[in-house]
């Protein structure tokens, strides 16, 4: 039996030409300085996703999954692609469907920032929203059955979509321009997860280059990574979704790599919207709250290298850009609404930065 389809190959061919081809019109993310004494002998860096032109780290997994998909034979001419997202990945996805041709689909939850809504309607996607966090799975996939559409799920492509060896993933590039600074191999990579995909691909490439450096994932208050990863078990469930958007799962995804991580810490969200304010008055730009989150735990990281006297640098990521936020973190009636009190910890922010000192 022969399935060639002589009209879909030279579509198919057409679809990768022009996702590659953005790829190559599309530059490199800056590696930005986050200030600290330098004294301390420790630099931080913050590896600015924010530049892609999608606004996010989702820019790299969207062009990875779509080249998946389309290689695979899964994504086909005016079929829709549908996918279960918090938003980022949405808002990327959308740009790269409009791109190729084909119709998209975004299951989301109905508290997605309206800003990120709009972002995914200007690319000419769709929002379908739902009102439980949880079912955005088993929607999607009844989506596409509907429609005869492809279901993307990045949670569980994610990782095995990203060229985790090279091919100027996430890792390589930190490490390329790590080159020439004092600590060019990072005692520490922080990242967050959401799909886990991003520190998968970071901690496999630390493993397969034989770095040394460690690999810690920050997780928010509603999300079962993190007692997943403490317990061993890949079964469990939390109930309400996450408030730091793009982070946090209320299941073990299967794209998430437990051994391929060193240590994970537990972030309050107050911290994180604490962090993604100083990080404002840092280095004068605004991010999301997952910003915040790997923040928080890359200073308490700073922290304890400085009271063991270790030098060295770390590096965290800007993973998108404040301004999708501005009714949420960077708004005091949201966190009244929410009753988060970030003045403890933006306070624990500032006594640190002025004296090296981690309250306890
Ligand atoms: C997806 C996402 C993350 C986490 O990245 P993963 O690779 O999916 O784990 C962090 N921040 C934001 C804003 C995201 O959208």
């Amino acid at each position: 039996m022969d399935r060639s389809d002589q009209a879909y190959r030279i579509w198919l061919k057409e679809a990768v030409r022009k996702v590659q081809a953005d790829a190559n019109r599309s530059a490199d993310t800056h590696l930005l300085r986050f200030p600290l004494p330098e004294h301390w002998g420790i630099d931080l860096y913050l590896k600015d996703e924010s530049t892609h032109p999608t606004g996010s780290l989702k820019h790299r997994l969207a062009r990875s999954l779509f080249l998946y998909g389309l290689c695979n034979g899964w994504i086909r001419p005016d079929r829709p692609v549908i996918e279960a997202s918090s938003g980022s990945t949405a808002v990327s996805e959308a740009y790269f469907a409009h791109l190729i041709g084909v119709p998209f689909i975004a299951v989301m939850p109905r508290t997605t920032s309206r800003e990120k809504q709009r972002l995914i309607e200007f690319h000419g996607g769709r929002c379908h929203l739902v009102d439980d966090p949880r079912t955005v799975y088993e929607v999607s996939a009844r989506l596409a059955e509907e429609t005869g559409g492809h279901y993307m799920d990045q949670f569980t492509y994610a990782e095995r979509a990203t060229d985790w060896r090279g091919n100027n993933n996430i890792a390589e590039s930190i490490y390329h321009q790590l080159r020439m600074e004092r600590y060019p191999e990072p005692a520490w990579i922080v990242a967050t997860a959401g799909t886990g995909g991003t520190s998968a691909t970071i901690g496999r490439y630390v493993r397969y280059m034989q770095y040394g450096t460690r690999i810690c994932v920050a997780d928010p208050e509603n999300s079962c990574f993190f007692d997943g990863w403490v317990g061993g078990d890949p079964g469990v469930r939390c109930d309400s979704g996450s408030r730091i958007e793009g982070i946090g799962r209320p299941r073990m995804e299967p794209s998430f790599v437990p051994g391929a991580i060193d240590r994970m810490m537990k972030v309050p969200d107050a911290a994180s919207v604490a962090a993604v304010r100083a990080l404002e008055r840092a280095i004068g730009r605004k991010a999301g709250g997952s910003t915040g989150t790997g923040l928080w735990a890359s200073l308490r990281i700073v922290a304890e290298m400085l009271a063991q006297g270790r030098t060295g640098s770390v590096v965290t990521l800007l993973c998108d850009p404040g301004d999708r936020y501005l009714d949420k973190y960077y708004s005091d009636a949201w966190l009244a609404e929410q009753g988060m009190d970030i003045g403890p910890y933006a306070a624990a922010i500032d006594g640190f930065l002025e004296t090296g000192g981690w309250p306890s």
